[in-house]
This record gives structure tokens, sequence and C-alpha cells, in this order.
């Protein structure tokens, strides 16, 4: 802004100076071109006076005149003249002066020399006798005076121009100087000139205006971030170039990465054919789901196109996973087949035996014998029904129990109460150490793990072998419950599996004692209902030892 005072300045004073030059030297010669001129007036009046008086001769005695005289006849011939020979002179009978002066008595006229340099300035009068006296003066043209000073108006049109181009600096940094030390941060303060105050209040409510906006975009920025950064599921958005526009820490974790790939594009986060297939799919329009395999895990992926005016302008991906969901429908899946054949075996049984009394082919004898198959298998089918109905209500956590206040050595007493028949049967000693101790939990919950525990220690045990259960606290004081067999064991690759629904390590041995399978497997979710820990240490040929941690 500077310069361009600067420069707007000094052109209008060279302009200016230029100008005042050329009228100045216009009105000094129309000034001096006038004198000139009267002077001229002067002395042909004052020479046609003394040749009127004393006759042609006295021209011939004048000696310091300084322009020239010429007395010409009324024919136009040249009687006189001051400065050439007559002899030689031309007629002047057609001169423009002469015939004036003729005609009018006063005659006027100026002649411009062939270089433009010079101009003489004619005036002539006529005498009673018809001759006519003519002076005439020469002196420079503008042309000539203008060339003949262009040099020294140069040089002061350069001095002033220099002198004004100091004084244009100064002014316009004079001016400019408040403008730029305006605080835009509070345009109102300002009092630099009356001019700007209503640019300076528009630039103040401008400047709410953004602030306000810019608040308002932070905040819902904000709003976003907490949203996505707190969602399990990933989100991903995109261009329709692929670039990555937003995602958050989720995503990253699906991915397997934690470095933000910035704008880059999707792929350079799974280049996978399925994952490339869902998101072109979507670019071009349509609602798209897919599952990959990511970072060990099972993802699904929903992506839908971002429209505006029916024109896709990106993508919205999310991600889920789905990893338990598969597991849990596979584990359904099992549980079902594994229900149906477990259910369809003693069901087989109790038809084949019904069907060979009706038909008689059994010997009135042996009913006996059959009714007693019957009954053994319709009971191991109440058992297992029984846990099946268990282990539903446990894996939905539709448990219709309430906490209470538990003591439980008197549970493990009760337990005990009810296997005695069966230890009995085995030659199995049972025994209970420890004391009194209450804990807050679901009892029929925890009297059904401690019956499959001790029920299993008896089963797997050997003739004349122990169950010890012993009650104490852990490390971390909370109450402890070993329950110890002296039994078969279990193999260390099979500890983990036991507790799986419907394994056993040797199935017919299992069934024939009347094992369903699933015992492990209640405690397991009876456990983790309850919020207990269970571990397993088992030596084959030794024994069990099974501990709950509450
Ligand atoms: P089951 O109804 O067959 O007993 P469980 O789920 O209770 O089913 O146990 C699963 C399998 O684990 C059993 O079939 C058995 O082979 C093994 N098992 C369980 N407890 C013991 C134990 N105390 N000693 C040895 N093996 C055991």
């Amino acid at each position: 802004m500077t310069k361009r005072i600067l420069r707007s300045m000094l052109l209008v004073s060279a302009i200016v100076l230029a100008l005042g030059f050329a009228m100045t030297l216009g009105i000094l010669y129309q000034y001096f071109s006038g004198e000139l001129e009267q002077e001229l007036k002067q002395e042909a009046e004052y020479l046609s006076a003394a040749v009127e008086g004393q006759g042609p001769d006295y021209l011939e005695e004048l000696t310091d005149t300084e322009g020239r005289i010429t007395l010409i006849d009324s024919d136009g011939k040249v009687l006189f003249d001051n400065t050439a020979d007559k002899e030689k002179m031309e007629n002047h009978k057609d001169r423009e002066e002469f015939k004036e002066a003729l005609s009018n008595g006063i005659g006027q006229a100026e002649r411009v020399s062939k270089t433009l340099s010079e101009k003489t300035v004619y005036y002539a009068r006529r005498l009673p006798n018809q001759q006519v006296l003519r002076v005439s003066t020469t002196h420079y043209t503008v042309l000539a005076l203008v060339s003949g000073l262009i040099q020294p108006i140069c040089y002061v049109i350069l001095a002033m121009l220099i002198l004004a181009g100091v004084f244009a600096y100064r002014l316009s940094k004079r001016i400019v100087d408040p403008i730029n030390q305006l605080d835009l941060e509070t345009p109102e303060n300002n009092k630099a000139y009356d001019e700007i105050a209503p640019l300076l209040s528009k630039i103040s409510s401008q400047q709410k205006e953004i602030r306000r906006q810019l608040s308002v975009a932070k905040r819902q920025q904000e709003e976003f971030t907490i949203i996505t950064e707190n969602m399990q599921e990933g989100l991903l958005v995109i261009d329709t170039h692929t670039s990555v526009l937003s995602l958050n820490s989720s995503a990253l974790r699906f991915f397997g990465t934690v470095e933000n790939p910035g704008r880059e594009s999707v792929y350079a986060l799974n280049r996978s054919g399925s994952f490339q297939k869902l998101i072109e799919a979507c670019l071009s329009g349509h609602h798209s789901t897919a599952e990959l395999q990511l970072t060990g895990r099972n993802c699904q992926l929903i992506a839908n196109p971002v429209l505006r005016g029916g024109v896709v302008q990106g993508a919205v991906i999310l991600m889920v996973d789905i990893t338990e969901k598969i597991q849990r429908e596979n584990l359904r899946r099992e549980f079902t087949a594994n229900v149906s054949h477990e259910l369809k075996t003693p069901l087989t049984s109790i038809s084949g035996f019904a069907e060979i009394i009706r038909d008689g082919y059994v010997k009135p004898e042996d009913v006996k014998k059959f009714a007693g198959n019957i009954f053994r298998e319709s009971q191991r089918l109440i058992t297992l029904v029984g846990d099946i109905i268990k282990i539903s209500q446990l894996d939905e956590g539709s448990v219709p129990y309430q906490k209470e206040n538990t003591d439980l050595y008197n549970v493990v007493k009760e337990v005990y109460t009810s296997l005695e028949g069966a230890a009995e049967a085995s030659g199995i000693r049972l025994y209970l150490e420890g004391g009194h101790q209450k804990v807050m939990t679901v009892k029929p919950i925890l009297t059904e793990i401690l019956y499959n525990l001790c029920d299993n220690a008896i089963k797997y045990n050997r003739q004349g072998g122990t169950v010890t259960v012993t009650l104490g606290s852990g490390e971390d004081g909370a109450a402890r419950i070993d329950i110890a067999d002296t039994g078969i064991g279990i193999a260390e690759e099979e500890q983990q599996r036991v507790f799986e629904r419907f394994y056993r390590v040797d199935k017919s041995h299992s069934k024939e004692i009347g094992g369903t399978g699933l015992g492990l497997s209640i405690v397991k979710h009876g456990a983790a209902y309850l919020g207990m820990e269970v571990k397993l240490c088992s030596v084959p040929g030794e024994g069990t030892v099974v501990t709950l941690e509450l």
C-alpha cells in the first residue's frame, strides 16, 4: 500500500510539475511577446513621426537601433533598409504587413524561420506620402526556448521529483503506519481513521461469527471423537478415491496397526480381495457387508455409501467383532448335535427293550431284568435332561436364585450325605477338613458344583480310595475349597478338555458309571456365574485335586 501511495504521489507530482512548467513558460512567453510588440508599435510611431517631419534621411542617421527598419514605397520597392542592401532586396508589395498598412494604415505580421527556431514580428505604418515604414524584430520561438531550456528544466524537475519522492515516502508512511498498527484481534479498540471504523466493526462482527462457528465445529468434533473413540466397533470413513478421511482406534485395532494411515488409501490397511470387493461395491452406491478374518478375529464389515444429491461422495464402514458370536453359534450347533445324540442313545435302548418285551421275546423271569434296564436308561435320560436344563440356565444367566450367606462346611456336609451311598458302594471314604466358613453366594449353584466335583471324585476313584474336601483360604484371604481324590487322574493333555460339554476321557466307562459328560461343564459355568476360579491339578494313576477360589 505504501508503494502504491508513493507511486501515485510521484506520478501526480511529475504531472503537476510538467504542467506547471509548461504553463509558466507559455505565460512568460505570451507576456514578453506582448511587451515586444508594444515596443515595436511605439518605435514605429516615433520613427513615422520623425520621417514625416525630417524626411527619409532621418533613417540614414540612425545608428543605434536594435531592430530592423525598412522604408517601402507605395509600389513595394524597398527605399531603405538598415540591415540589408536595398538594391538587392526584392519587391515587398506582396508582404502581408505592407498590404495591410496600405489599406488600413497599420499592418502587422509574424513569420517563423525555416528552422522554426526564430520568429520575426513586423509592424508597418503608412506615411502620409503613401510610403510604408516597417519595423521588425526577431526573437526565439517557444520551441527554441523550450529546446534551449530543456536541460535545466530537466534538472529542476528531477530535483523536484527527488524532493517530492522524499516527502511522498514520508507522507505515505504516515498514512499507512496507523493501518499497519491496527490490532485486528480487537478491531473495535483501534482509533486509526474514522473512515475505516465501519470496516473495523465489520471485521469485529465477522470475527465473532467465525469464533462462534469454530467453537461449534470444535465441540461437534470433540463429541464425534468421544463417541467414536468409545465405540467397541471400528468406524472408517473414506472418500470416493478410497482415501481415509477418518477412523477410530477400534478400527486401527481391527487392522492390527497403531499408526494412523493419514489420507492414504484404505487398501494400505487391508489388501484382501473381499475387502476390495466390499469397498468397490459400496463406492458404486450399494450397501454391502462382508466377513473378514482380521488379526485372528472374525470381523463383520457393514459398508454404507454416503450420497449427496444422489451422487456417491464416499463410504462409512462399520466393523463389528463377531468372533464370540461365531464361537457361540458353533458351540450351540455342536451342543445341539451332542444333545440329540446323547438323548437318542438311551431312548433307542428303552425303545428296544420295550419292543422285545411287547413282542414276547423275553422270558417271564427276565422281564424284571429288562424293566430294570429300561428304568436305568430312563434315569440316565432324566439326569441328562436335568443337566441340560442346568447348563442352559447358566448359559443364559437365568438362574432363579438369590445370593445368601452360606456356610461352606454345611454345604459340603449336605453333598457328602447325598453321596454317602455311592461312596459306600465303592468303598470310598469321605473326609472333610477345615472349619465353618461363611460366604455370600448362590447356595444351590455352589451345592451343584461341589456335588459334581465330589461325584466325579468318587466315580473316577479306585476301590477303597479317599475323597478329601479341605476348606481354607487363599493367599488373598478369599475362601478356598480343595476337592482331592486318590483316583485314576487325568492326563495333562485332557485337563482342559474335560470342561468341554459332553467331553469324556473314557466315554464307555463314563457311561457305565452314569456320567453325562456335562458335570465339569456345569462346574465351569457355575463357577463363572459365581465369580469363582477353578483350577485342576491331576496326576494319572495318583489322583486329582480341583481347587475353587471364591
Ligand atoms: P461325566 O458326567 O462323564 O463325569 P464330567 O464333565 O463330570 O462328565 O467329566 C468329564 C470327564 O472328565 C469324565 O468323563 C472323566 O473322564 C474326567 N474326570 C472328571 N473328574 C475326574 C476325576 N476326579 N478324576 C479322573 N477323571 C475325571
